[in-house]
């Protein structure tokens, strides 16, 4: 049975005032992890008190990024040890805006999952799809195609820890949510193409995300599709009081 998972990525939005206010106002009222999954993934420069102010609540902080070497004269980038160390177990890889802004090409987010992994944190793959949704076979290929280079050479056991969300750039910042079925159908065809990677067995295990102007009214449907297991949520994940609403769909 695959645990629902609500998932917060605050991206470069937060300012440093806002962010202890903000776990201080969730952090009680958050369900149990066998009922659901309630993680934040913020900047680096918040990991370390977000993580003092979590600690003994049932929200799981996590990274945006991190840099592909383990540590080295990389200036500016974001070691993955140091995050193991300091207590981090999740990571988002390859989100569209990386993808978009910085380059990162799927061979790129393959090294990020391969870091992730060899320092214990559990990869949360973003997969996109372009601008406009052209229904197109070059789109499903494209989500396809990230879904294969973000496992290559991972063996099951490893994969078996990994996430995929299913997060169109049509989507992302635009307010258009996908409806339920056009998000069920991408997380669908994920699960698939993990399950001819895999196995049927392993593709059943592995929790696939929805992400792209989720908000506490388009939730629950998403929430109800047989291949959607949990949301990624930016700009309405921003307010506590409405990041608390998506928790509690
Ligand atoms: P929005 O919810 O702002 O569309 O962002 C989604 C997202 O990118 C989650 O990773």
């Amino acid at each position: 049975q695959r645990v629902p998972f609500i998932g917060a990525n605050w991206k470069m939005y937060l300012m440093p005032d806002q962010v202890i206010p903000y776990i201080e106002t969730i952090k009680d009222q958050l369900p149990s992890p066998d009922q659901a999954e309630v993680m934040i993934a913020a900047s680096p420069l918040y990991l370390w008190p977000l993580l003092d102010h979590a600690k003994g609540s049932n929200v799981i902080i996590a990274a945006e990024n991190c840099d592909y070497h383990d540590t080295g004269a990389y200036t500016g980038e974001v070691s993955p040890k140091a995050l193991s160390e300091m207590g981090i177990t999740y990571s988002i890889a390859g989100h569209s805006e990386r993808r978009h802004y910085f380059d990162e090409d799927p061979e790129i987010v393959n090294k990020k999952v391969h870091a992730l992994l060899r320092n214990h944190i559990n990869p949360i793959v973003c997969c996109d799809e372009t601008l406009v949704r052209t229904e197109t076979d070059d789109d499903v290929h494209w989500v396809v195609s990230q879904v294969i280079a973000a496992f290559k050479n991972v063996d099951a056991s490893d994969a078996a820890k990994m996430m995929i969300a299913y997060e169109p750039r049509w989507a992302i910042g635009t307010g258009i949510t996908a409806s339920a079925e056009e998000a069920e159908e991408g997380c669908a065809l994920i699960r698939q193409t993990i399950s001819s990677i895999y196995s049927p067995a392993l593709a059943d295990t592995v929790r696939v995300l929805y992400g792209g102007s989720v908000t506490p009214k388009t939730v629950k449907a998403l929430m109800a599709q047989p291949d959607i297991d949990g949301v990624l949520v930016g700009s309405a994940s921003l307010d506590p009081n409405e990041f608390l609403k998506l928790i509690h769909y």
